[in-house]
């Protein structure tokens, strides 16, 4: 097994890297967010913004374990944020985003528990959890489209946007965490 030093920048790496696709995730919701307010999907736009602020979450308790690791967290990331998704776009989308996620996430919890880190091992651990059921709501409106179409999308237009006072987020505000 590497040093204590090697193994901590492989995990720091990780938790980075992770953080990198969080900061992503934040900015690419928050622009599907105001489009599907401009689209009048209220309700959808709604669970969108709490989405991103679970992402946010995500992005803050990645950072606040690397800093106890000594490293620096990344402040930007790769990947180029799709702006003015139409509604049938979105949820392919973003039901790929959580599944490409969990699975990158699974391989860096298999990374920490290799470098010795149970405190990131159950980082990730707990947040795979929540992009689980930010995938089963992405996939359940994903299916809702695909099958009743604008029937579906009809019924959605003009519901309120509004969050309310709460900014738990979407998986604490229902207490699915
Ligand atoms: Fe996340
Ligand atoms: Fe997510």
């Amino acid at each position: 097994m590497a040093d204590r030093e090697a193994r901590k920048q492989k995990v720091i790496e990780a938790l980075n890297t992770a953080r990198a696709m969080e900061l992503f995730a934040i900015t690419q919701y928050m622009n599907q967010h105001y489009n599907l307010d401009n689209m009048d999907y209220g309700e959808l736009a709604m669970n969108m913004k709490l989405i991103a602020i679970d992402e946010m979450r995500h992005a803050e308790r990645f950072a606040e374990r690397i800093k106890e690791l000594g490293g620096e967290p990344c402040t930007s990331f790769d990947a180029v944020v799709n702006k003015g998704q139409e509604v049938r776009a979105i949820y392919p989308f973003d039901s790929n985003l959580e599944d490409d996620t969990i699975d990158a996430y699974n391989g860096f919890l298999a990374v920490c528990r290799e470098m010795g880190d149970n405190v990131s091992v159950k980082l990730f651990d707990a947040i795979i959890e929540e992009e689980q059921l930010h995938y089963n709501y992405f996939d359940n409106i994903n299916t809702h489209i695909a099958t009743l179409g604008d029937t579906y999308l009809s019924k959605i237009a003009g519901t309120p946007s509004s969050t309310g006072p709460s900014n738990k987020g979407f998986v604490l505000g229902q207490g699915a965490a």
